[in-house]
């Protein structure tokens, strides 16, 4: 039996071991310094730099790094041995305050999008402190912020900080207006990672699921989903294995780890830690997926964190559960009993309807990928429209306040199961609302549209941000206005904002082909593509709001940007090629030789004297050769797109010609798999990959 309070944090340099290690006094100005966000001495650095070295040897590291997030979307490191040559020959381990705060990687090799050029090569990396250090595979873990010599940031981290600083300040403002004190406010993050599991020794076979993490081939399997009986199903023993591996391994880097089950596709699985401070919780995510890959290797599965590993099935998401509390502990995304007295609350809603509705198109290009565009849309995901839900009690505070009315709360209902037996059920305010990429589930609010293998930070800066520029709209107008008038100010601010930005809330099932209708002639945004949403990531509009903030620099964002596109034009490469390569390597010649033995037999038939029956040979043939031919006119429109140079106009290519060409392609390669024989099968098929573990 694993202890596991003991175990919880034990690989990380958190607050407790500081209170050990340190003096008290040095301990408490480091939490100063951190908390009004000041430089540290630099012999304060040294002196924790001393601590950490120590604890860090105590647990058996030899090496540190700098651990960071540049614009990959995953992590870097580059480790460094304690080691330090003595005059005597021998060794000392040190480790300076100077190594702690700063360091320098080669930058040359991270997506820069143009911010500079390779010859101006030096990065450097900056200590995070409010992240915690923490120990893997013996090597201390210093999290950290990645910038260039000319000090453009290049990492995911920087702005993310920056957003959490500027909302911060614009939320403390509306709270003061209202007579609320409070030392800091926080922004929370609860991400739920969707993920698949799948065997080992299967997914070697699939080229596609090796290379690009998705299936491009596969025939349909008899069963999919549709039994609904995957969804919160009994976990199978090797699943749970698993499971109980990666929770005590993300435990004891401090990641609470809380819910785990099965999701609604076979073979996918969802974990949810219980929400952090949003630094930490990027931190953290960046981490679980990370572990969720190499444990599931440790149990011979491989973990696939694509948005769309399979054709006909769910896709995987990471639901961005988002909410703001005080230090003190107050969420102020609480509506409390009665929403429509609460001023707070009222005025917070405010700001997330405006900011929601003004940059709806923003919030889409955060999370725009190749993987998330199969995904968004598709029957199972969030459409690519960006809408909110309230619910029907939210709802009906705002039509009160539009329509100048009292409103009367319903409060909590008790709903009784059975007798005595079972104890009375409190009924929450609202329902929950699938099919809803905004939802406001009780006490935060939920962007589901996030990919699953996505970096939270991007989303999580650009929602920072847009709240910050509505909370300081709102307190522009408010500030200043007397304690007795303000109660009658906010229900007008209130009216106003809801009038205003009424057309972003829709409670309704946002998967029907009604809602698409209905968006349009609300004028909501509807990119279905990444090239589409990553071009409004650009517009002006857009590009002031964190300029305005001092989140990026115009540059910042362009080049993001052409990160994007230049991302979305590799990975389509990447697969059109994969498939091309599958096409020739694996179904041409599975098909031909099938092909060739029902030649040879229909010769035996025939030299039986008998008529040899043909029909399939011809429809097998045919198959064959219709395939043939998607592959020509996908390898045409391959060779096209990749002659253009101008990243944006290249994308478009992609989505429109090589896409296309893709889809064409799988269908006709899926007609050849299901024809063929078993023995002739030339990779593991659909039914195997999604219940060979959970059968
Ligand atoms: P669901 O029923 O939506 O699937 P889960 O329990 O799977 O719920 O996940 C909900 C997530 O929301 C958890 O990570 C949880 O910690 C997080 N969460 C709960 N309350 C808040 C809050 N106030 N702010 C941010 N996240 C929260
Ligand atoms: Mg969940």
């Amino acid at each position: 039996m694993v202890n596991v309070p003991k175990l919880f944090g034990s690989l990380t340099f958190n607050e407790r071991v500081m209170k050990d290690r340190l003096p008290a006094k040095t301990f408490k100005t480091f939490r100063a310094m951190v908390e009004k966000g000041l430089p540290l001495t630099r012999e304060l650095a040294d002196m924790m730099a001393y601590a950490m070295k120590d604890w860090a040897l105590e647990n058996g590291c030899t090496h540190f790094t700098h651990w960071f997030q540049p614009m990959t979307g995953i992590t870097a490191e580059k480790h460094d041995s304690f080691i330090e040559p003595a005059a005597d020959g021998r060794v000392i381990m040190d480790f300076s305050g100077k190594d702690l705060i700063q360091g320098e990687p080669d930058a040359s090799s991270f997506p820069s999008g143009g911010l500079r050029a390779t010859f101006e090569a030096r990065g450097y990396t900056a200590w995070d402190p409010t992240s915690y250090a923490f120990i893997k595979d013996s090597c201390l873990y210093i999290p950290t912020a990645f910038c260039s010599y000319t000090g453009d940031i290049l990492d995911k981290k920087t702005p993310l900080l920056r957003s959490i600083a500027v909302l911060d300040k614009a939320a403390k403002r509306v709270l003061d207006i209202l007579g609320i004190a409070t030392e800091k406010v926080i922004t929370n993050l609860g991400p739920e990672q969707e993920y698949f599991l799948v065997d080992k020794a299967m997914w070697e076979k699939r080229k596609d699921l090796v290379y690009t993490g998705r299936t491009l081939f596969g025939a349909k399997p008899p069963k999919g989903q549709e039994m609904e009986d995957h969804y919160f199903g009994v976990i199978k023993p090797r699943v749970k294995a698993f499971m109980e591996e990666l929770n005590e391994e993300l435990w004891k880097l401090g990641i609470p780890a809380k819910t785990e089950h099965n999701e609604v596709a076979p073979a996918q699985h969802e974990l949810a830690p219980v929400y952090t401070s949003v630094n930490l919780a990027c931190d953290y995510n960046q981490l679980t997926m990370e572990y969720m890959k190499r444990i599931a290797l440790k149990h011979n599965m491989v973990c696939l964190l694509h948005e769309k590993p399979f054709d006909g099935v769910n896709g995987s998401g990471k639901h961005n559960n988002w909410s703001l509390s005080t230090a003190e502990g107050r969420n102020l995304l609480d509506p409390g009993e009665d929403a429509y007295h609460n001023n707070q609350f009222l005025l917070f809603l405010a700001a997330i309807l405006k900011g929601v509705d003004e940059y709806q198109d923003v919030l889409r290009g955060t999370v725009a990928s190749a993987g998330n565009d199969h995904r968004l849309g598709a029957n199972e995901a969030p459409p690519a429209i960006v809408s909110i839900f309230l619910g029907s009690e939210l709802t009906g505070v705002l039509e009160a306040i539009a329509e100048d009315r009292e409103y009367k709360a319903h409060g909590h209902i008790q709903m009784k199961l059975s007798g005595n037996t079972i104890a009375a059920v409190s009924k929450d305010n609202t329902d929950r609302n699938r099919t809803s990429p905004f939802a406001f589930t009780g006490n935060k609010f939920e962007f589901r549209m996030v990919g699953s293998q996505a970096s939270l930070a991007c989303t999580n800066t650009y929602l920072n941000t847009i709240v910050t520029e509505e909370l300081e709209w709102i307190a522009d107008k408010l500030e200043g206005t007397p304690e007795a008038e303000l109660d009658k100010a906010v229900k007008a601010l209130v009216k106003d904002v809801y009038l205003a930005h009424s057309r972003i809330v829709f409670n309704g099932n946002g998967y029907t082909d009604e809602w698409v209708e209905e968006a349009k002639k609300r004028g909501l945004s509807n990119n279905k593509s990444t090239p589409e949403a990553l071009a409004c990531m650009g517009a002006k509009k857009n590009v002031d709001l964190v300029v305005k903030h001092g989140i990026f620099t115009k540059a910042e964002v362009l080049s993001r940007c052409e990160i994007q596109y230049e991302l979305y034009n590799k990975t389509l490469n990447i697969e059109a090629l994969t498939m091309l390569d599958m096409l020739h390597k694996d179904l041409l010649p599975a098909a031909e030789t099938y092909l060739k033995d029902l030649a040879a037999m229909a010769v035996d038939v025939k030299s039986l004297g008998l008529k040899p029956d043909t029909v399939f040979i011809k429809k097998l043939q045919e198959a064959a050769s219709a395939m043939y031919k998607d592959g020509t006119a996908l390898e045409k429109e391959l060779q096209k797109a990749e002659q253009i140079e101008d990243q944006k106009k290249a994308g478009t290519a992609y989505l429109t010609k090589v896409l296309p060409a893709m889809e064409a392609l799988r269908k006709s390669g899926d007609a050849v798999e299901a024809l063929l024989g078993q023995k002739y099968l030339p990779y593991p098929t659909y039914g195997d990959l999604l219940f060979g573990i959970n059968c």
